[in-house]
């Protein structure tokens, strides 16, 4: 759950890198132990509006700009369901391979000012979406126990203190957030590693994108993970004492966190002593889970079900036409890159590279720009290069790009009447823009540069450094690259380095 109270004022805003490129260390290795994980994610749905009122869910705006009676809790106002969010919480599941089931609302009450209510509205123990799985691209599946429905927690700010409401001087709130639909997506404890634990929040972060459901942005608070963590000795069947290290805002936070608090649970045993049940918060600066609260202070939610919302049963009719809207989710669509890639004879990169390529384009959305490039002939490797890196870097906005635009700019980029810069430098005015790869290059005064051209011009570096020139001569291979540096630098990124390589040969030979 979100709103618990005393911790919840670490999940912020605070920023975290979260794409691709931190990889967790290998070969996390624990002894004799075992790490036993079982993730809950908190994944904030995509609708226009709130769980139970017309307020906007949007994120970024003025503080108490998106609020009304119902979403403060004023006495006499009633919640009406948002069907919306259970449209997406019934595709989250579908594509979960969960059972959809009639289910209900609890109120879960608690003294703390991120809920002006006091209680958030919580599905308890009828949730929508019961016992699914989630298989991750090394083919080891996680089990789904629940995927439910709840409304979001406002936002606290604690100043002049630790960041924490115990000791500071005053506190600011903000409803913006209070009532966004929320699916909490919770795993069995499967989970091995938290190299595992990754790729499982990579893997439902890329479904939840897929079903339409979130946008995925872990930067932005949309999706929070809570890891429950224990450890126990090879071979047990028994499961150890668990931690809870909440809210974890980055893939990265998540797996330093798992890895933290797997040494440390693993060094209290071996000292002889026992984990305590207990909630702990990741400190990014010192990279420690620390604790928040123990099983003690747990708090008494005294659940009891919500007497304004009537039971929830989408009818069979519903559910079949939100399976049937589904699109293929990203395994799917992972594979049926690789192949039209492998029938292509791709001469994409190494296997490593074009693997973690395949799987950025597709959880992006970009798999359309690739599968139009590659058929319509564009050599694969180009396409999901400048797909996985270049589009990619756009963010929203690479969803907008046109396939035809985007197969015509490589066709360019292929013909060398533009040089890999001022591809690139198309693709970003496309990106901001729009338009037409061809136009947009006349525009920035890219025409072709032609060989007669580019040979004077290498000519010409060489001319001036003579001594580099000699060098590369008598075999320093390393210094093609310095002439190259030099080309483009002439030629403004105009000449391209494959052809400048080339033209060195010629002089060379
Ligand atoms: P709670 O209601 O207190 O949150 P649950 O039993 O619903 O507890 O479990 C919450 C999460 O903790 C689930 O993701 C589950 O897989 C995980 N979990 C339960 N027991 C353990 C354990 N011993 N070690 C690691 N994870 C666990
Ligand atoms: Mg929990
Ligand atoms: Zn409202």
């Amino acid at each position: 759950m979100t709103g618990d109270g005393a911790g919840d004022q670490v999940s912020g805003g605070e920023s975290q890198v979260s794409g691709a490129g931190d990889q967790v260390s290998g070969g996390e290795s624990y002894g004799d132990f075992e790490p036993v994980i079982g993730l809950e994610v908190h994944c904030e749905l995509r609708t226009r509006t709130k769980l139970f009122c017309g307020c906007p869910n949007s994120f970024g705006d003025a503080p108490n700009t998106n609020v009304c009676p119902v979403c403060l809790g004023l006495p006499g106002s009633l919640p009406v369901l948002n069907a919306k969010a259970v449209e997406l919480a019934m595709r989250i599941g579908t594509a979960l391979h969960c059972d959809i089931r009639p289910s209900s609302f609890h109120r879960k009450n608690y003294f703390y000012p991120d809920m002006p209510k006091d209680y958030q509205v919580s599905q308890y123990d009828e949730p929508i979406n019961v016992g699914g799985w989630l298989e991750l691209p090394d083919g080891s599946r996680v089990g789904i126990v629940r995927a439910h429905i709840e409304e979001d927690t406002g936002k606290t700010t604690h100043a002049g203190g630790t960041g924490r409401i115990h000791g500071s001087s005053y506190s600011l709130v903000d409803y913006n957030r209070a009532g966004v639909p929320l699916v909490e997506i919770v795993s069995e404890p499967d989970i091995r590693s938290a190299a595992q634990a990754r790729l499982y929040a990579a893997e439902l972060r890329a479904i939840l994108v897929a079903t339409g459901a979130s946008d995925g942005r872990m930067e932005e608070g949309s999706m929070r993970v809570d890891a429950n963590v224990s450890v126990r000795r090879r071979g047990a069947s028994e499961l150890g004492t668990r931690c809870e290290v909440k809210n974890l805002n980055s893939l990265r936070s998540l797996t330093r966190a798992i890895d933290y608090e797997v040494r440390r649970q693993v060094g209290i045993i071996e000292k002889g002593g026992a984990v305590a049940q207990e909630t702990r918060h990741f400190d990014e600066a010192q990279g420690a889970t620390v604790a928040m609260r123990s099983k003690e202070e747990a708090f008494d939610y005294r659940y009891f079900p919500e007497p304004d919302l009537v039971p929830l049963a989408p009818d069979a009719a519903w559910q079949s036409e939100v399976a049937a809207s589904l699109g293929p989710m990203p395994a799917e669509r992972r594979s049926r890159v690789s192949e039209l890639i492998g029938a292509r004879g791709g001469t994409a990169g190494d296997g490593a590279t074009s693997a973690s390529q395949i799987a950025t384009v597709v959880e992006l959305g970009l798999d359309g720009l690739v599968e139009a490039a590659v058929t319509s002939g564009v050599d694969p490797g180009l396409a999901l290069a400048r797909a996985a890196n270049e589009a990619a870097a756009g963010g929203d906005a690479a969803r907008g790009l046109d396939p035809a635009g985007f197969t015509a700019l490589l066709k360019l980029e292929a013909a060398r009447k533009l040089s890999a810069t001022q591809a690139k430098a198309v693709l970003a005015e496309m990106l901001l823009h729009g338009g037409d790869p061809a136009t947009i290059a006349r525009a920035k005064g890219f025409e072709v540069m032609d060989e007669g051209e580019l040979a004077t011009v290498v000519r010409q570096v060489v001319d001036e450094s003579p001594g580099e020139w000699h060098r590369y001569l008598e075999g320093e291979e390393k210094l093609a690259q310095f002439f190259v540096g030099k080309v483009m630098k002439a030629t403004r990124g105009r000449a391209d380095g494959k052809a400048v390589i080339a033209a060195l040969d010629r002089l060379r030979s």
